[in-house]
């Protein structure tokens, strides 16, 4: 996995520390918003699309100039039971059988979009997401990994990357995927607290962290994510702490502190936790804040909303360089590349389309039976939401846009195209959010906790959702 040479953490943009966060702002700006891993966002992708439409610009982003490369994303479903807070689309099975058809599936969904997509395209970047991937047994993964390689043309420095479940993989998994070139591993952690995982029904021993750990490790794969969560009942500013500590006793090279985001509406077993008594938002941010201060006092970089980062990794030096993406997936170092993804739920975005798949597996195998794309909905994007998408990717990620070379890109006047929106981000300057400056819109570091809601004000098809409760909340 490359890392950059050990970096000067001095030069890294860092965020203040949440809990100097004035009140009066948290409570002016609590809202409801996007999260904006696409734009625009999912809520408005439709079922009325027609395939035709797709397969055409996904043809033609082969003829594209300079060719996008390739990032493919494969989505298992499967868990062996279900986390109260989870917010993935599961399919709780225990037999392994199950993933037998499915891998079969994934296989000929795949060669379906080898007759749209050129197959010769370089794929910079894999990543096997759920669910759980290591549902699968070492032979059906073997079988679906074998299968991708002999479809697409791999890059030899791509990241392949694996969401892995502490509690349930097996050392013959953790082999194979390293054997098959599997050079990133992000590990299910949550919480390191009994009680907490208790209570979110995710019973989880340290120890089978410290396993995967070490055995990654000791075969020489140092490229490990923690996925660690906070605002889950039951915690409290001193066991959270103990969680972050023995985090950095860990040193994964990255971890993702994910705000839980509560949408029962979506996923009514959440509602569960409301019984337990969820974190109001003052101590969701203490916990932040509290998190925050640590990881930056054990030398870790904060990068975006929620995530951190040794100086070395790669993702720090795409904060220094401002060319942080983000997608479905969440922040991502490889920006630019056509995303293709595989299997039940997953949601491409290429070629100016985002294309969402089937939700439900009899329905999914039913179409790839037939031969047909398992795309439920979809969008079709403009101009202007190109545009916009660009825009909020660099605002949200790297909180700074320079205006002028934007305009210069997209051949536009800036102040002219988006003198509405320039106007009402004057409010969050007067809050000290962001600086207007001659030529670019910089977030302030205070401002970094608002970026939802600053990016908000680009978003075009916000108005006509008010009032649906479609999105989490902002802070
Ligand atoms: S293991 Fe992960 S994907 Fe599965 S239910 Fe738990 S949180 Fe959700």
């Amino acid at each position: 996995m490359a890392t950059t040479p050990m970096a000067d953490r001095s030069a890294f943009p860092g965020f203040p520390n949440p809990e100097t966060i004035p009140h009066d702002l948290v409570s002016k700006y609590a809202t409801r918003g996007p999260r904006y891993t696409s734009y625009p966002t999912a809520p408005q992708f439709r079922a009325d699309i027609e395939h035709e439409s797709i397969a055409d610009r996904w043809k033609a982003g082969n003829a594209a100039v300079p060719c996008p490369g390739l990032s493919l994303y494969f989505h298992v479903p499967f868990c062996r039971e279900r986390c109260w807070f989870c917010g993935c689309h599961v399919v709780i099975a225990r037999n392994k059988d199950r993933g037998t058809p499915y891998v079969e599936a994934l296989l000929a969904e795949m060669r379906l979009a080898a007759t749209l997509v050129d197959a010769g395209r370089p794929v910079r970047q894999i990543a096997f997401g759920g669910g759980t991937p290591t549902f699968l047994t070492p032979a059906q993964l073997d079988r679906l990994i074998t299968a991708v390689k002999t479809t697409w043309k791999i890059e030899p420095d791509a990241e392949v990357s694996i969401e892995v479940d502490p509690r349930t993989v097996t050392i013959e998994h953790l082999d194979l995927l390293l054997e098959s070139g599997f050079n990133r591993f992000s590990l299910g952690v949550q919480d390191f607290n009994e009680d907490v995982l208790t209570m979110v029904h995710r019973p989880q021993a340290r120890e089978a962290t410290d396993r995967v750990l070490n055995h990654l490790r000791r075969r020489g794969c140092d490229a490990i994510n923690f996925d660690l969560i906070y605002g889950l009942p039951g915690q409290t500013i001193g066991n959270s702490g103990e969680t972050v500590r023995a985090t950095i006793e860990m040193r994964p090279s990255r971890i993702a502190f994910y705000n839980y985001a509560h949408v029962p509406w979506l996923k009514p077993h959440q509602k569960l936790l409301e019984r337990q008594g969820l974190p109001d938002a003052d101590l969701k941010l203490r916990i932040f804040g509290q998190a925050y201060r640590m990881l930056d006092e054990a030398g870790y970089v904060s990068i975006g909303m929620d995530h951190f980062a040794l100086p070395e990794d790669e993702m720090s030096a795409a904060l220094l360089a401002r060319t942080l993406h983000r997608n479905f997936m969440g922040y991502t170092t490889r920006r630019g590349l056509d995303l293709l993804a595989f299997g039940v739920s997953g949601i491409s975005s290429a070629a100016g389309t985002y294309t969402q798949n089937i939700k439900d597996l009899t329905p999914y195998y039913d179409a790839i039976e037939k031969g047909v794309h398992p795309w439920e909905r979809a969008f079709l994007m403009s101009e202007d939401d190109l545009i916009r998408r660009d825009l909020i990717i660099d605002l949200f990620c790297n909180f700074h846009l320079d205006t002028t070379a934007f305009g210069a890109k997209w051949k536009l006047d800036f102040r002219e195209r988006f003198a509405c929106e320039l106007a009402a981000l004057r409010t969050f300057e007067d809050d000290g959010l962001i600086s207007l400056q001659d030529g670019a819109i910089a977030v302030t570091p205070v401002g970094r906790y608002f970026v939802r809601n600053i990016c908000m004000t680009f978003d075009k098809y916000l108005e006509a959702e008010a009032g649906q409760r479609k999105y989490s909340q902002t802070l």
